[in-house]
């Protein structure tokens, strides 16, 4: 039985940036309806934010979400839904009562050291710190560290940060996760690098509004794919953009994934932390970082109250929320097992986050997404020749990181428009 009726010509499962910008370009660019389904009961995935009744503050349901790029396409794409304020991202560390400026800069090193280098000073004397320990090929995510900013910063900033968030041992973890993290040598203290960076300034959930608002998409929330599955006639193209065992029930096992709970607080103070993201680098502190939302939109008129929320991590089970990938050699070869399932599959192309198990930030689900309709859904709606060059997941692991551990420097930006990227100057 067609419950949603059978004029739809492409189903999405999914309805964060992934599945709505497949969803809208169908729809505007070749005018043909399609149906959105989200077992969540709001639109906009991790990207979902709202205002809280009581203090009037725009918060970010799922943790902050900076967006970021220096993908053009992307940014036209973005900002024909709405303006984006003028908001750049710093993040600070607390460590031992004292607070420090993240990503490790000179000033981070002059602060915890007591000293007062020159960036040539401060790079010799990193080069000499880190040369200490001999490591000349890191084995893993704490010997990559070590070999690069020296034990002592190693031990207060990242060794207790690294082990609360991924609940393991740094020695056991993957180096390529420390490569997210740039160290500079001079005062720069911005947490990201790209062309353009900033909040929409209606906030995320007035853009997915306006994207799915579009007359020939219909959205139905609080919908399990699972549960209407049966329902759907098979021969519909459908993309799918959540998690990629659940789609095989888990044949071969869990993918490993990381959860964060999220603990809410409305203080009657203006001003919490002064900033929008504050890690807590020490072990004894339970949770990873606070944020303070009010800071993402300098342009609004905040009231005398504040709302923080507070940020643990731990693995996920079944039952939980996915969030990060985690990517340890068991993940990869079930992942492996998984993909070749998914390139079978008539029908169906996997794409997002979940659906391909990389980390994608918001930008590069966008850039993804416009490449996916581009290569894959405009051609196959349309009875134009698809380019033969593999499935999408392939598509989209090319254009991501090549490991399914996240990386933010080598992201779909690159790949799309062969810009090199300024985050690290490591
Ligand atoms: P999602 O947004 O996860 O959307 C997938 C949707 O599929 C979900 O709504 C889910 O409910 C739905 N779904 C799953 N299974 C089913 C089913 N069976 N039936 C129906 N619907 C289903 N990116 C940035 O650029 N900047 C940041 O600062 C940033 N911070 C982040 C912080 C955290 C804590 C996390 C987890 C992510 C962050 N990201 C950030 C990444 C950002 O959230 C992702 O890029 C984005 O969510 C990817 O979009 P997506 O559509 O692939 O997946
Ligand atoms: N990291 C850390 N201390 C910090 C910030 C980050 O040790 O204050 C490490 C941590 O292992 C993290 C990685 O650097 O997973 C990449 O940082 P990013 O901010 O990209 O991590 P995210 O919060 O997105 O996982």
């Amino acid at each position: 039985m067609a419950i949603f009726g059978n004029e739809h010509r492409l189903v999405i499962v999914g309805a964060g940036f992934c599945g709505a910008t497949i969803a809208y370009k169908v729809a505007s660019e070749l005018d043909l309806p399609v149906l959105v389904l989200d077992r969540r009961g709001h639109v906009g995935g991790n990207s979902y934010s709202k205002f809280d009744d009581e203090t009037g503050i725009e918060y970010h349901q799922y943790g902050s979400h900076l967006f970021h790029t220096s993908n053009e396409a992307v940014w036209k794409f973005i900002t024909q839904f709405s303006p984006f304020n003028n908001y750049r991202h710093r993040v600070f560390s607390r460590h031992r009562g004292k607070t420090y400026t993240i990503p490790i800069n000179l000033m981070t090193i002059n602060q915890f050291f007591g000293t007062d280098f020159d960036p040539a000073g401060a790079r010799a004397f990193i080069a000499q710190q880190a040369a200490a320990e001999n490591i000349e090929a890191p084995r893993n995510f704490e010997e990559k560290a070590v070999s690069q900013i020296g034990r002592p910063l190693y031990e207060a900033f990242i060794q207790g940060y690294t082990a609360k968030q991924w609940e393991t041992d740094p020695a056991a973890l993957p180096a390529e996760i420390i490569s997210r993290l740039p160290v500079r040598f001079g005062f720069n203290d911005f947490y990201f690098g790209d062309l353009y960076e900033g909040l929409p300034t209606a906030g995320y959930s007035a853009i997915f509004d306006k994207i799915l608002g579009h007359p020939k998409i219909k959205v139905v929330t609080g919908c399990d794919y699972f549960d209407v599955r049966g329902t759907i006639d098979p021969q519909v193209l459908s993309v799918y953009t959540g998690p990629l065992d659940r789609y095989f029930d888990y044949k071969f096992g869990e993918l490993g994934w990381r959860t964060l709970d999220f603990e809410i607080e409305r203080l009657d103070v203006e001003d919490f932390q002064g900033a929008a993201v504050v890690n807590y680098a020490d072990i004894d502190v339970p949770f990873t970082r606070i944020h303070e939302f009010k800071h993402l939109h300098p342009e609004r008129r905040h009231g005398n109250k504040t709302l923080i929320m507070r940020e643990y991590s731990r693995f996920a089970r079944r039952a939980d929320e996915p969030y990060y990938p985690i990517g340890r050699q068991d993940d990869k070869r079930r992942y492996s097992q998984y993909k070749k399932l998914a390139e079978a599959e008539a029908n169906v192309i996997f794409a997002g986050r979940l659906g391909t198990y990389r980390y994608l930030d918001m930008h590069q689900a966008i850039g993804a997404a416009l490449n996916l309709y581009e290569k894959k859904v405009a051609p196959l709606l349309t009875g134009r020749c698809v380019k033969s060059d593999g499935p999408e997941s392939d598509d989209l692991q090319r254009q991501s990181s090549p490991s399914l551990v996240p990386t933010r420097n080598a992201g779909v930006d690159e790949v799309m428009e062969r810009r090199p990227r300024a985050r690290s100057d490591r």
